[in-house]
């Protein structure tokens, strides 16, 4: 028997590799893009026509090739961004593994011409399926144009695979995404089947996110910006009101890499927790910096899923620096302090094991307790509020609880006061829903609550359906602090309630009946504590409904002291507002 084994021509391998590299058109678009980007480019142009199957155009203005170098960016393994094992634990390009030219040439008829801005003439070089038809020199504009035609016309089998123009078209608008927006000092434009889809000239962040997506973004977003040792993390996130249905496109770079993270998207929602309700997404853009070293980018041949030493500690930064930005964002125009990043106590909590899957229930251990970083926020308005105390020639009131605040209450229901540039107006009942749900949830955090015994027992009157669901709810019930206890088969009666609900002069059953009917079906695969928080929610807004109420001074000074206590002030526990500032400069506006 004659021996079996051979080697593979180097087309047929350049064209299996391409396998990986190029799936599709928006494969080859990233490519290219991001090649362009290492070259340092300016401005970078992309043309793409039939979904990208017959023609992808992509010229830039950056650093050009020699004609040596020309030829070689297109052989296998050819680079000029690392040499030795080490670099690739210091890559600082888009690119390292030189790849893709030599994938994307193997199955598409390629051409391209390039210039060094210092070379009198560039190099023009044609190559289909691999084989190279012509190089010679030519005059172009520095910087390089690449064109890529008919791919895959030399392997049918996977032409066949290609989707409709419209699908492909939609792939491509997505990588053009992923790679203008962590690159916004670069200008985009974007040119398909003739038209002019993108002109994105070189701005800011927030200005290309903008662009890019909905001009309502612009109000709805809110910036994220944390530093510590060699991390940083920033960008931009929705407001809990801008969330939406439907899961919106958002993002996550990673020095400047789009990467795709089930986990790190969790440590996002996680820290909008109660502030949206289950089906509500909100929409991120964050770009994370890390030193190359300290994250692996090879684990996946398009790059898109990356490795970090400490998965724990990124997500914990992420979700902190998301809960800060949250925690503060109505203050800011007013109150304008840069508080230390909420990361002090990263390195005691323990988020939930990373896994590929998005968890499907939110790590409680991470909601904790107020920061002491967020007291020291709260302490810097107090000094700024404090300044606009009117001055009078009394020594300092030795009372407890002096007035801090000048404060004035409308309609029962608002109070307003004066702060520096402005004023804070709080809404009362939101206020005081907040601090409620959040006096709940630390009760709840520390085992079961508190429970006030009824002086007179309370029959528990439901009609049947309800006792049956009340029968279940019974263990959930007890933890929130009501004792419930069975009389005869089929009946209840209630002999105490949360000691938090006792100054409330309401129906004491009455909470429970509120209770099952808010969530007569919510489901137990989320936990008993999925459901406790609804509860705690809804028990902290109806507590609430009772309070508008005229409130004096001191009360005042309370709610509103508590209020910025809270770990998340903004919001009352159904995500609507708790206050809003009101600043000089929109007041003398309006007149
Ligand atoms: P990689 O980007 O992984 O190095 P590529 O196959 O994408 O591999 O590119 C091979 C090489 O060709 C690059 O390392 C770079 O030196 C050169 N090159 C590719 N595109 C450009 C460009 N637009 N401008 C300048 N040089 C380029
Ligand atoms: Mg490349």
């Amino acid at each position: 028997m004659p021996d079996k084994i051979h080697l593979l021509p180097e087309t047929l391998i350049n064209q299996i590799a391409a396998g990986e590299v190029v799936q599709r058109p928006a494969s080859v678009v990233k490519e290219l893009l991001e090649n362009a980007l290492d070259a340092g480019a300016k401005n970078i142009m992309l043309e793409v026509r039939d979904g990208g199957k017959t023609y992808i155009r992509v010229s830039d203005d950056g650093c050009g090739m020699s004609p040596t170098d020309a030829r070689m960016s297109f052989e296998r393994h050819a680079t000029s961004k690392i040499r030795s094992a080490d670099d690739l634990y210091a890559i600082h390009t888009m690119g390292f593994r030189g790849e893709a030219l030599a994938s994307i040439a193997a199955v598409a008829q390629v051409e391209m011409k390039t210039r060094r801005p210092h070379d009198e003439l560039g190099t023009h070089i044609i190559i289909h399926g691999g084989k190279l038809i012509t190089q010679q020199p030519t005059a172009c504009p520095p910087g390089t144009t690449i064109e890529v035609k008919q791919l895959y016309y030399n392997t049918p089998a996977r032409r066949k695979f290609l989707k409709s123009n419209t699908t492909e078209l939609t792939h491509i608008l997505r990588e053009f995404k992923r790679i203008a927006i962590p690159h916004p000092e670069v200008r985009f434009d974007l040119i398909v089947d003739d038209k002019e889809l993108f002109v994105l000239p070189a701005t800011r962040l927030k200005q290309r996110i903008v662009a890019l997506f909905d001009k309502k973004l612009d109000e709805q977003l809110i910036p994220v910006r944390e530093e510590v040792d060699d991390i940083a993390i920033h960008g931009w996130i929705t407001l809990p009101e801008a969330a939406r249905k439907k899961r919106p496109e958002s993002m996550f770079f990673v020095n400047n890499r789009f990467v795709r993270s089930p986990y790190l998207h969790h440590a996002v929602r996680q820290a909008y927790g109660e502030l949206l309700s289950e089906e509500l997404h909100p929409m991120y853009f964050l770009l994370l910096h890390i030193p190359p070293a300290r994250v692996d980018v090879n684990v996946h041949p398009t790059k898109q899923e990356v490795k970090f030493d400490d998965e724990h500690l990124i997500y914990r930064y992420v979700a902190s620096a998301v809960r800060h930005a949250l925690g503060q964002y109505s203050l800011s125009p007013l109150i304008d302090f840069h508080p230390p990043p909420d990361i002090s106590q990263l390195h005691t909590q323990k988020p939930p094991a990373p896994s590929s899957a998005t968890p499907t229930t939110a790590p409680s251990t991470f909601q904790g307790n107020p920061s002491a970083s967020r007291r020291d926020d709260w302490e810097q308005v107090y000094e700024i509020m404090r300044a606009e105390v009117p001055t009078n020639d009394q020594p300092p009131n030795p009372t407890p609880s002096p007035v801090l605040v000048k404060t004035e209450q409308f309609h029962n229901r608002y109070i307003f006061a004066s702060v520096k540039d402005g004023v804070l107006i709080v809404h009362q009942q939101h206020a005081f829903a907040r601090i409620y749900y959040e006096e709940l949830k630390r009760q709840l955090d520390g085992g079961p609550m508190s429970s006030q015994q009824l002086v007179f027992p309370h029959p528990i009157d439901l009609p049947p359906d309800k006792i049956l669901l009340l029968e279940k709810r019974i263990p959930q019930l007890r933890r929130l602090g009501f004792a419930i206890e069975p009389q005869g088969s089929s009946s209840y009666v209630l002999q105490g309630i949360p000691s938090l609900l006792s100054e409330w002069n309401a129906d004491p059953t009455s909470w429970i009946t509120l209770l099952l009917e808010e969530f007569p079906d919510a489901k137990s695969q989320h936990g008993g504590d999925a459901l406790l928080d609804q509860w705690a929610r809804s028990l902290a807004v109806q507590m609430a409904s009772y309070k508008r109420i005229p409130l004096n001074a001191d009360e005042r000074q309370w709610l509103i002291d508590r209020l910025f206590e809270c770990e998340m002030p903004s919001y009352d526990p159904r995500g609507r507002k708790c206050f809003v500032t009101w600043s000089l400069d929109s007041l003398d506006k309006m007149f």
